[in-house]
């Protein structure tokens, strides 16, 4: 059972004020899920050691389904008709759970697929006594039911799933391929760099990644959101790419500060690249590994990306309006 471990900390804000951080998360026994056992469902896991798994800020409506075991209703998921390539991740804990090439058109109302990722879905007796529940190994989180013999695919087997309980990324998005989301501490700072790199069309200061719809600065610094303070860069592809912006990114902030950025502390300051399509994925899984063979330990979480919210007009171009250079971004080799 998953159990929201909150701890509190003073911290020290210099974008903002003096206030308390709250830090989500929870402690879950570490499976990467079993093997196929050829029972209908999963055996009990070994027991291993305790692994704490970061838990994403949910909505209300999110909760209903994830967290109380909810359904959607029929026919109303937006994922339910998705077909595009790409993969399927858990809105709970970001883990991989499904991919486009096992989806298939059941016309049951959810989305189908007739496998999982191998060990990231696994399948438990529901509460109702006939049905077997299907929840993601790593966080334990609802995603919904699997039926046999229903004769759809070769594989017989349907995953019903929540649209609910799944972030889609495709493989290459059409409309975000130029765009790039950074989270590297205050935004002022972060935009201050992009707006001056070469092939930079615009600079947009935000937050993202958590679950309160048209935040404000005031709620993201109350830390009750779970978002983070991010910039969406727009780029002209003729000029620049995703990985030179990616590789400006960890060259602009301390991507080994685990627990914020600079002087400020706090989960909205922490180190993030939200990935918009499997592309972006694959560079900045790329440039960690340059920067951990160079012994950096690199503690910037690649996150699959959800909806951006742009930051009030006085955010917006900060040091232009106000004068002054960046407090705690400066550019450093990196690479
Ligand atoms: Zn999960």
């Amino acid at each position: 059972m998953s159990v929201n471990n909150i701890t509190f900390k003073a911290a020290s804000v210099f974008c903002g004020l003096m206030l308390l951080a709250l830090v989500g998360g929870a402690i879950i026994s570490g499976n990467s899920g079993p093997a196929d056992s050829g029972s209908m469902f999963d055996p009990s896991p070994t027991p291993t050691p305790e692994v704490k798994v970061e838990l994403n800020q949910l909505t209300e409506a999110e909760k209903h389904v994830i967290v109380d075991k909810g359904t959607d209703r029929a026919f109303t998921g937006e994922l339910t008709d998705n077909f595009e390539e790409g993969k399927y991740y858990c809105r709970q804990c970001d883990a991989e759970l499904y991919v486009s090439n096992d989806k298939f058109h059941s016309n049951c109302g959810w989305p189908s697929f007739d496998q999982e990722i191998p060990g990231a879905v696994t399948k438990v007796p529901d509460a109702d006594g006939e049905r077997t529940e299907i929840i993601c190994s790593r966080c334990k989180g609802h995603l919904g039911h699997v039926f046999y013999g229903e004769r759809f695919t070769a594989k017989n087997t349907r995953h019903c799933v929540n649209t609910t309980s799944l972030v889609f990324i495709p493989k290459v998005s059409k409309k975000k391929a130029n765009t790039a989301i950074f989270a590297g501490g205050c935004f002022w700072g972060v935009e201050y760099y992009f707006l001056r790199e070469k092939g930079v069309k615009s600079v947009r200061s935000g937050y993202t990644g958590g679950s309160v719809s048209r935040p404000t600065y005031e709620q993201v610094l109350s830390k009750t959101t779970g978002h983070y303070e991010a910039v969406e860069v727009e780029f002209d592809p003729k000029l620049t790419n995703y990985e030179k912006l990616a590789r400006l990114f960890f060259e602009i902030h301390d991507p080994t500060q685990t627990d914020g950025q600079g002087p400020d502390i706090g989960q909205q300051y922490q180190s993030v690249i939200f990935f918009q399509d499997e592309n972006q994925k694959e560079i900045a899984q790329k440039l960690i590994k340059l920067l951990e063979d160079k012994g950096l330990n690199v503690a910037t979480k690649l996150k699959p990306a959800r909806r951006f919210w742009q930051a009030e007009e006085y955010h917006q171009r900060y040091y232009e309006k106000k004068g002054g250079t960046p407090y705690c971004h400066k550019y450093t080799k990196r690479f």
